[in-house]
């Protein structure tokens, strides 16, 4: 037996046990005749002692060990004289009888502690012994439960979980896929799944009604903080549903998840249309943690000799609650903050309503006190507050206005991680012009369905761009965690729907062939979503990086540090792929 307790489960009562642990030395600390050593392992560390009572052998013995050496250590528990009150275990200690040395270890690069001394770039090279660290352990631990509370949640609700294949075929619509030759048939290749889409779908027409699975995914996009280039999916389709059924069960799986990992109860989750978030939020995902909804100003700001807000499309902006006070240098930070090329916007006005009343701006020229106090009206100012406004082209505006909003959040504190403001947003646009390809193209994907009502539209080209789907996002704290749609079962529909988006006969039969014939032996209504379950889980966690909850992650680079991936390969291995490499060096 090597050990007869874990490094974190004893306690008070345990004292005079005989005990054995086995673990790594995290710490020693050597005060001569009294030698201490924190023993850890993944459920706690328990503190070994040794002292001038104990067999000096043990002592000489615990010298040699180094930081990370893998030992057992046996003893008895006794109440230990100053106690640790935050540790667990800190009322006990071992009176340490016996060691076995099970392992050395070379002294690490890096501190494993809660507060580790190693970098990011030196820790993700080391990631196995980052992974000791508590902090990153109990990412992992809230990720695993947080799996496990979903896998029996659906499946209480008779969902299935199925696997679908890794190796499938590639699709051009989308983000670009990974591809994978095949030895086997030269010149041709596998792409790995940017998501399970067809093949659930064609689990719903075998008549497998409710699957989920737990399921990574590869998407070779440029990286992001928040990306990875392989991620975790909750995937999951329903056939016979509505979008109410969809929306409802899913939000029960959230509130299912907020409940057991939070002890958070929630009424239903506000949903608000595409149209509704991208006009008071400038967002398809809005941080409803806080207001400071769009006001628009067209009608109250024109027509007064103010030339910037007179040609513009639209004039909006946001009502900053008891910032009146906000000095010269800050509001120049927040124009600096607006004309940074990520935001883009050319300037920013301010009106301060100031705590007597009066108004104090940066178009006082144009606007006379009268005017000033309409548009504070519009707002629904009081005196105390700040009015921050854009102007321009109306969804660029829009858009602009949303990183201020969310800079104003950050700077007032609005956006605490330990709140949560879940919500569904629902009735995208079926499709996106795309300026570059001069195309359009899915919004969500080719299989999502538009609204019913909205479905004739399709035969008006001019109005393509108006076409609402029956598409859902959840969105938390200003982050998308997942997203769905109705889709097209009939196959009719699903063929116009490709030659909308550009596709010949043969292209849509080339590419989704096989979705599509099995759509002609009785495909039923369906409808699912899919989480990002990284991202769940990293917003459950209170952390911005989904790295943090994946063990091992690529870094920005899509390179695993760690492995050395990617890396050439050898060219006996390329020769076997026929694969001809002209690389020009
Ligand atoms: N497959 C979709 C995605 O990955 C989700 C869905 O429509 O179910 O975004």
């Amino acid at each position: 037996m090597y050990r007869s307790h874990t490094c974190g489960e004893l306690r008070l009562a345990d004292a005079g046990k005989e005990v054995t642990l086995a673990g790594w030395v995290q710490r020693i600390r050597d005060k001569g005749a009294l030698v201490w050593i924190d023993l850890r392992d993944r459920y706690g560390i328990t503190q070994l002692f040794l002292d001038s009572n104990s067999d000096p052998k043990l002592v000489e013995q615990a010298r040699t060990f180094g930081r990370e050496f893998v030992i057992q250590a046996k003893g008895t528990v006794i109440e230990r004289e100053s106690k640790n009150p935050n540790m667990p275990t800190g009322d006990i200690e071992i009176r340490v009888n016996g060691f076995t040395l099970l392992n050395s270890s070379k002294t690490p690069p890096f501190t494993i502690e809660d507060n580790s001394d190693g970098g990011d770039d030196l820790r993700m090279k080391y990631r196995y012994l980052d992974l000791r660290r508590t902090p990153v352990r109990q990412n992992l631990e809230l990720r695993h439960r947080m799996a496990m509370l979903v896998r029996n949640y659906l499946s209480d609700l008779n969902f299935m979980e199925i696997e679908t294949p890794m190796l499938i075929k590639s699709t051009p619509e989308g983000a670009r896929d990974f591809v994978v030759p095949s030895r086997m048939n030269p010149g041709e290749f596998y792409a790995l799944p940017q998501s399970p889409q067809q093949y659930k779908q064609l689990l719903m027409v075998a008549g497998f009604d409710r699957y989920f699975q737990i399921v990574r995914c590869f998407r070779d996009e440029d990286l992001r903080a928040d990306r990875q280039p392989e991620f975790t999916q909750i995937d999951c389709e329903m056939s016979f549903v509505e979008q109410e059924d969809v929306l409802n069960t899913f939000e029960g799986l959230a509130k299912h998840l907020f409940k057991e990992m939070k002890g958070l109860e929630f009424d239903q989750f506000p949903r608000m249309t595409w149209h509704d978030a991208m006009k008071y939020y400038g967002s398809d995902k809005p941080d409803i943690r806080f207001g400071m909804k769009f006001v628009e100003l067209n009608e109250v700001v024109k027509g007064k000799g103010f030339g910037l807000f007179d040609n513009a499309e639209l004039v909006v902006g946001i009502n900053a609650l008891g910032c009146s006070e906000y000095t010269r240098k800050q509001l120049d930070a927040l124009t600096e903050f607006v004309k940074r090329p990520q935001v883009g916007a050319g300037g920013m006005v301010y009106i301060k309503y100031n705590t007597d009343g009066t108004f104090k701006s940066s178009v006082d020229k144009f606007y006379t006190p009268d005017d000033l106090k309409a548009i504070a009206e519009k707002f629904g100012s009081k005196p105390g507050d700040l009015m921050l406004i854009l102007c321009g082209e109306a969804m660029k505006t829009r858009v602009q206005l949303n990183a201020l909003r969310l800079e104003m959040g950050n700077q007032l504190g609005l956006r605490d991680p330990n709140k949560y403001a879940p919500l569904w947003v629902i009735d995208f646009p079926l499709l996106e012009w795309d300026e570059e390809t001069q195309r359009y193209y899915a919004m969500h994907h080719p299989f999502t369905a538009p609204k019913p009502e909205d479905e004739a539209l399709l035969d008006d080209p001019s109005k393509w761009g108006d076409i609402r789907a029956n598409a859902y996002d959840i969105v938390m704290n200003g982050v998308e965690v997942g997203g769905g749609s109705i889709r097209i079962h009939d196959r009719t529909l699903q063929n116009k729907m490709f030659h909308t988006l550009g596709f010949t006969d043969e292209k849509a039969q080339e590419q989704f062939g096989f979705l599509m014939g099995a759509f002609e032996y009785g495909a039923p209504p369906h409808a699912g979503l899919a989480f990002g379950f990284d991202r769940l889980c990293s917003l459950f966690g209170g952390a911005d990086s989904i790295r943090d909850f994946i063990a091992f992650p690529k870094n920005n680079a899509g390179r695993d540090v760690m492995s050395g991936s990617p890396a050439p390969i050898a060219q006996e291995q390329l020769d076997e792929l026929q694969i001809g490499l002209n690389l020009k060096i």
